[in-house]
């Protein structure tokens, strides 16, 4: 995407956000107004309500906003991806449709960003508004991710965040789709800076992130930046063996020096249960790998467009494709 001189992009993930869309537009471009040039892209993620129409109103009132739509619920992380890829701004802010991220904070971001800073991420200070369960799951979750892979993201690190243009181009040369943006962020480097943040109250609506959809992210931070799991199952392997020679030798000197009965069934049927259970666990991460490289190997697009505020340029592309019979995904 050709970027334009000066021009801020704030890109917006939305997946059934009807409520919140028109008060994020209004409270974003009031904030903006200082600013020559920019632009609000909003990312429908195949929402089921009124979205859509939303935002093709809004885009048709207001020309800093466009927008971007799924065919499907392809999630936030992909929502975010498209966002990157379609961007034309010089720094690219994103942030939550539900105004959870304030976006008075934005102002401060981008004197970080002209300051010289290539990333200005947000740190979301420990706040009670925030359910017990999303801020425990989320502290645990980096914690482990800390430990599994060399990435060091800070506790209560989100999606909210300012990208220099060089950033954003980095990004979108990954050619995996399975990509955990934050992870990424964190490990491509360039001049970073942190910005604390106290997080608002969902504006409207409930969360659109479910437990599973939680889970989900966690599986794909951890897989998509570390293999060191896979090496849990060598050592887990190590360490049985090491057992079985000792209990081996146990065993042996039972035979042979004391009058010890047979009566080994406890011993097979506790052996065996172990070495089941550790042989299912190594096979389970063995086999969360190799669903990943079948994934990625078929090379398929990571979402699929479609609808855009730019449609009448996009209808001619989809015919012109559809008759070379090629996969297409319209940038605008
Ligand atoms: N979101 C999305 N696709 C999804 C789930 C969520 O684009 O499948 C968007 C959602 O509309 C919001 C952002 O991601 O703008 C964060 O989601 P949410 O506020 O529901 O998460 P929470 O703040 O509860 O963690
Ligand atoms: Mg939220």
């Amino acid at each position: 995407m050709k970027s334009y001189q000066g021009m801020i992009s704030l890109i917006v993930p939305a997946f059934n956000e009807e409520e919140n869309l028109p008060v994020l537009v209004h409270r974003l471009m009031n904030v903006m107004k200082p600013y020559e040039s920019y632009e609000i892209l909003i990312i429908d993620d195949g929402s089921s309500d009124q979205s859509r129409y939303v935002l093709r109103q809004l885009s048709k009132a207001y020309s800093v906003v466009r927008f971007l739509s799924f065919s499907r619920n392809f999630g936030h992380q992909m929502a975010l991806r498209a966002g990157y890829q379609n961007a034309r701004g010089e720094a690219v802010i994103c942030l939550d449709a539900d105004l959870q991220h304030p976006p008075e904070l934005i102002p401060t971001l981008i004197d970080k960003w002209r300051e010289g800073y290539e990333v200005v991420y947000t740190v979301r200070q420990a706040d009670p508004k925030l359910s017990w369960f999303k801020r425990t799951t989320s502290k645990y979750f980096y914690s482990v991710l800390r430990k599994v892979s060399n990435l060091q993201i800070e506790d209560g690190a989100a999606d909210f965040r300012l990208l220099d243009r060089k950033v954003v181009d980095t990004i979108n040369q990954f050619k995996e789709n399975d990509l955990f943006l934050r992870g990424a962020i964190s490990w491509v480097g360039f001049r970073q800076c942190r910005v604390l943040y106290e997080p608002a109250a969902r504006y409207a609506g409930r969360s659109k992130y479910s437990f599973r959809k939680m889970l989900k992210l966690a599986a794909m931070g951890i897989t998509s930046f570390s293999t060191r799991p896979l090496y849990l199952s060598v050592l887990l392997g190590f360490g049985m063996s090491l057992f079985a020679t000792l209990f081996g030798a146990e065993v042996l000197y039972e035979y042979f020096f004391t009058n010890a009965t047979v009566s080994g069934w406890t011993t097979l049927v506790v052996l065996m249960a172990l070495i089941g259970g550790v042989q299912f666990i190594m096979i389970g991460i063995i086999g969360v790998y190799l669903g990943k490289t079948f994934v990625e190997v078929k090379q398929r697009p990571a979402y699929i467009i479609n609808d855009t505020s730019e449609i009448e340029e996009t209808e001619t592309i989809w015919q012109a494709q559809i008759e070379e019979n090629v996969y297409y995904s319209p940038s605008m």
